[in-house]
């Protein structure tokens, strides 16, 4: 006798290698078939017909409780810094204006506001869900990033991605941007007048997403968001509010290709914000 759930395993692998029907795949999750829709008319008689062949319309795997990134999970920890941010500045500026990502991309592209203009190749605003549930920001783009325009794209990114899946925060349901939008030169560390001038950008782009977490990533990110001169090892541990959405600080990914031991505890704390966004 054939091991159904295996075999309704290989088919959903199949449809996900075929490009065909929205799966997700838990580590060790349930399978069902999600409803099919409603029959209302000959644009749904298509799909009424397939729902009465052997194969479902269409196949989700459900994230069960017993999700990888569960297993020894730390406790949601306490409340950290609570930072509100005004921006007189953007008020009547076009940025403040900006109808959607594009529009503020668009005005990031033109941007001149501080030195870093003079030595990029291309402007590096954010890519991701515009809904995005779970938004990460890191420091500052590097050189593929400054190349494609693209966060995240180097081998800090790939490490990202990874992490992403685990939580199952795939990279394409996240949005992702940056402290300031222009590669710094030699990949230094953003001066405070950059950050100063390229934080209206993130405040327009959250204000847009509206996530319901904020993952910063390294220690630069997490000082620029809640304006304070703190140690990781201070910022980490905690949920912080920014502008009344959770933050929660972790290593950055080059941080973590460097240093290793700092996995676990990045594990840790993209686990706390996974259960944030479940809450
Ligand atoms: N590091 C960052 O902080 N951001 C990127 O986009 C890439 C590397």
């Amino acid at each position: 006798m054939p091991d159904r759930a295996k075999l309704l395993r290989q088919y959903l692998t199949q449809q996900i290698e075929l490009g065909g029907a929205e799966v997700v795949m838990p580590a060790a999750g349930s399978v069902r078939a999600a409803p099919v829709p409603k029959a209302t008319g000959p644009a749904s008689a298509s799909v009424a017909a397939e729902a009465t062949t052997t194969k479902p319309a269409r196949l989700e795997l459900v994230s069960t409780a017993s999700a990888k990134w569960r297993e020894n999970a730390p406790a949601v920890p306490g409340p950290g810094l609570t930072v509100v941010t005004e921006l007189p500045a953007i008020l009547g500026d076009p940025l403040g204006d900006a109808p959607n990502l594009d529009a503020v991309a668009e005005l990031i592209a033109g941007c001149r506001k501080c030195a870093l203009c003079q030595t990029r190749s291309r402007t590096v605003p954010g890519e991701g869900d515009p809904a995005a549930r779970l938004m990460l920001v890191g420091e500052g783009p590097g050189a593929t990033e400054d190349q494609t325009g693209r966060p995240f794209v180097g081998q800090a990114g790939q490490l990202l991605d990874k992490i992403l899946e685990a939580i199952e925060c795939p990279r394409p349901t996240t949005y992702i941007a940056n402290i300031v939008k222009c590669r710094p030169p030699q990949n230094r560390k953003p001066l405070p007048d950059e950050m100063a001038s390229c934080l209206p950008y993130l405040h327009r782009q959250v204000a847009l997403v509206k996530p319901k977490v904020l993952i910063a990533l390294g220690s630069t990110a997490a000082e620029a968001m809640l304006g304070v001169r703190k140690s990781l090892g201070e910022l980490r541990g905690k949920v912080h509010r920014w502008n009344g959405i959770p933050l929660v600080v972790t290593y950055h990914p080059a941080a973590l290709l460097r240093n290793p031991n700092w996995k676990k505890p990045t594990w840790d704390d993209v686990r706390i914000a996974r259960q944030l966004l479940d809450s």
